[in-house]
């Protein structure tokens, strides 16, 4: 029997397109599932891969090549279904990344470290019933009790966590004698999905939207749910989930950010008893772990996440949602630069389920595969409830009195607001105190040494210089490096200025900052958000943070305070980004009972974008850039492919891609065509040079199967300090 080898094909995480075999004993490759984990060395580094095939034990080896076994078999069985790995082979293939990274980023980090499988869940169990009593001086010491109690066989730690419970609070518990915890092995019966809550009663719309989905409950459809703010695409969300849970099935959302998670985590748990898990970056390694094993399982009913959880393994899988699909953060923008809206799409199509994407203002390319009968479209034109719409204002910078760079009609409107007890929310795309700093006497401008971009101004939490493109801080100078003049200004707004603005225009009222700096702490989000819902009048300014599907029921102004950048920029994806952001940051306004204005402050009150989004009608604005974008074959009418490269000399990284360039060219018989190479927007950042390329083809099949080619072979040519990325379908070129 000496001509029978036992091997294994094995996909490891380094950024290499092969994946490599391995032997094993007969007895180990009896065990050996595809999708299981193995310990193998490569080279001189100890690796977790995952089996990508068996190798028939007939098939012939090659004996000048000398194979090493595995070290151990990690799982007794495969950790990623056959689904799963379907998915993820397609998504290397489609995204050109190589499958051992594709796979091991499917994995929560234990597993990718080669932890066992296997974990002990920390459940929570009443022990003295009658203790309610007892806990009258403590609210949250209660309310879990409460919780506790509708569970007497016990509820795992990371399920109240969820809940808001925090650990400490059951700790606490447990002191008392009033609660005890126990390891468990993980038991993943799910538990069935009842209702909490009543559904609201749906308008006309939403009942034929939700018959429309639950009409494809059983098959692949993808549904573009096109709702204004506030339409109630949230409620059809849940009355179709709620079909979906009934029958046994398990419910993956997919959210643009975690800033969202909270509320709608609790709203889905004010609608369904049934097990919720949370997957997002935020998590620790063990509940990562602990909610990648309950989807797996099955035992989660609802997976709610954010871009990565696309990857998960379902057990069940019966639907997918993804909300406020135009949203850019679904595309990751670095190394494996999958979009979580496509992989859905196709995942949706594997497990024949069907698919909604819901906005209210979708990208063009769902509008694109809409038109191409790919995708149904569900309209929700009404706001649920009383709310009415709001109206926007343009206000032309060019003539409007301004005190600090905001419109005195603006302040005074901001003041009426106020007075009459209502919230005002101030929107500025851009962080820091000011984004220039100049010398008032000889122009010189702080400038990053790094990028070709100026330092920003930052106030907090002391006086510094930051470059947002590389990250350098730098100590502000007192006096001008270059003629040693007394005064440095600092030019522009940034919220940070804008904040001490509105502070002294608005002394008696509190001005909510929302941007990356100030919530990045755990908790202080939520203490943001509570504040906005207790009704007081304030004014919230902030960032782009702001424009995503929150709820602000007393925000009945709002104000937008420079959008132009978008209008100018060369991007031909800008006009649909800046028309989102404006639609997205408007419908925050008017959202309770008062009805709510806009302001929008530009030195463009003629740009022809705006006068569509004034009338509210994102569609007529899609439309027609459909139609542009068609007569310039721009995608979604042709299928691009973005080449990056880096390194310390730009002629390099130009030669390489001109030469690469003229092979794509004659190899694919010019279908597909290419522009550039050319130096990127930014040309220095962080040191290195930048230039890039865009190649583009009619068919996408084209594309795909040239670059399977050409891809591998650039990357085995480059000199080792270059850096090349590919980046298919690519949102932002840049
Ligand atoms: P969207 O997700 O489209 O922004 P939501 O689902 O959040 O909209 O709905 C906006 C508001 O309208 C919420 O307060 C919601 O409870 C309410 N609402 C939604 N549908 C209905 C309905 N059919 N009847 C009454 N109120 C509704
Ligand atoms: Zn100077
Ligand atoms: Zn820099």
């Amino acid at each position: 029997m000496s001509h029978l080898h036992y091997r294994i094909r094995v996909a490891i995480p380094l950024h290499l397109y092969d994946c490599f075999d391995y032997l094993l004993s007969e007895s180990q490759y009896q065990q050996a599932e595809v999708g299981a984990r193995v310990a193998v060395s490569f080279g001189r580094q100890n690796l977790v891969g995952i089996i990508s095939e068996k190798l028939a034990p007939d098939a012939p080896l090659d004996p000048h090549i000398k194979l090493k076994s595995i070290t151990e078999l990690l799982d007794q069985h495969a950790i990623l279904d056959a689904n799963s790995l379907k998915l993820l082979n397609w998504a290397a293939k489609y995204y050109q990344f190589p499958l051992g990274e594709v796979l091991h980023s499917a994995l929560p980090s234990l597993l990718r470290q080669g932890k066992p499988y296997n974990l002990l869940a920390r459940m929570w169990r009443v022990l003295d019933v009658i203790a309610e009593d007892k806990l009258k001086r403590s609210e949250k010491q209660r309310e879990a009790y409460k919780v506790l109690k509708l569970h007497p066989t016990g509820t795992a730690e990371n399920i109240l966590n969820l809940a808001g419970i925090e650990t400490s609070t059951l700790k606490a518990l447990e002191k008392k004698g009033i609660v005890d915890c126990v390891l468990e092995p993980q038991d993943f019966s799910p538990m069935p999905m009842t209702l909490a809550q009543m559904p609201l009663t749906a308008n006309d719309e939403q009942k034929v939207a939700i018959q429309s989905i639950l009409k494809a409950k059983n098959k692949y459809q993808a549904f573009l749910l096109d709702g204004l703010t506030g339409s109630g695409k949230t409620e059809v969300y849940l009355q179709v989930m709620q079909e979906v849970l009934k029958q046994g099935k398990q419910v993956l959302v997919l959210v643009p950010e975690i800033g969202l998670t909270p509320q709608t985590i609790s709203r889905f748990q004010s609608r369904f008893h049934c097990n919720i898990v949370l997957m997002h970056s935020g998590l620790n390694d063990s509940k990562r772990l602990q909610a990648w094993q309950h989807a797996q399982t099955g035992k989660a009913s609802i997976i709610l996440g954010t871009r990565s959880a696309i990857f998960a393994p379902m057990a069940n899988l019966g639907l997918i949602i993804l909300d406020e699909e135009h949203d850019l953060s679904f595309k990751q923008q670095e190394s494996f630069r999958y979009h979580a809206r496509d992989v859905a799409l196709y995942r949706a199509y594997l497990q024949q389920c069907p698919i909604v994407l819901g906005s209210a203002t979708p990208s063009i390319d769902s509008y694109a595969l809409v038109k191409q009968g790919k995708m149904t479209a569900l309209q929700l034109n009404q706001r649920a409830g009383s709310a009415i719409m709001p109206k926007i204002h343009v206000l032309d910078l060019k003539v409007e009195n301004k005190i600090h760079g905001i419109s005195q009609s603006l302040i005074g409107e901001i003041k009426k607001r106020l007075e009459k007890k209502e919230q005002v929310l101030v929107f500025l795309n851009r962080r820091g105190y000011a984004p220039v700093l100049i010398c008032d006497s000889c122009a010189w401008q702080a400038k990053c040494p790094n990028c070709d971009a100026n330092f920003t101004v930052h106030h907090q939490p002391y006086v510094h210089l930051h470059c947002h493109h590389c990250g350098t801080i730098q100590r502000k100078p007192d006096t001008c490096p270059s003629c040693n003049h007394q005064e440095l200004k600092p030019i522009g707004l940034g919220t940070g200025k804008v904040e001490e603005q509105l502070a002294e225009l608005f002394p008696d009222y509190p001005v909510l900052r929302v941007d990356r700096d100030s919530t990045s702490r755990v908790g202080s989000w939520q203490k943001i958000y509570d504040k906005i819902h207790s009704s007081e009048p304030l004014i919230l300014l902030g960032t782009q943070m702001l424009a995503k599907g929150h709820h602000f029921p007393y925000v009945t102004l709002v104000a937008i305070l420079d959008i132009d950048s978008g209008l100018l920029s060369v991007d031909f994806r800008a006009p649909e980004r800046t028309a989102q952001l404006i639609i997205q940051v408007a419908g925050r306004a008017g959202r309770g009972e008062r009805k709510g204005d806009v302001y929008l402050q530009t030195l463009r009150p003629d740009h022809p974008l705006l006068s569509t989004i004034v009338n509210h009608d994102y569609r007529a604005f899609a439309k027609q850039t459909l139609a542009e974008r068609e007569i310039a074959q721009l995608p979604p009418f042709r299928y691009a492919a973005l080449v990056r490269c880096e390194s310390r000399s730009q002629d390099q990284n130009l030669d390489m891609l001109t030469q690469h360039a003229q092979f794509l060219r004659d190899m694919s018989a010019q279908k597909i065509s290419i522009w550039g190479p050319i130096p990127a927007p930014m040309e220095r950042k962080a040191g290195r040079f930048h230039a890039h390329m865009v190649l583009l083809a009619t068919e996408r099949s084209q594309l795909h199967l040239q670059l399977g080619v050409w891809w591998p072979n650039l990357l085995q040519q480059k000199p080792a300090q270059m850096k090349l990325s590919l980046d298919i379908d690519p949102q932002e070129l840049s």
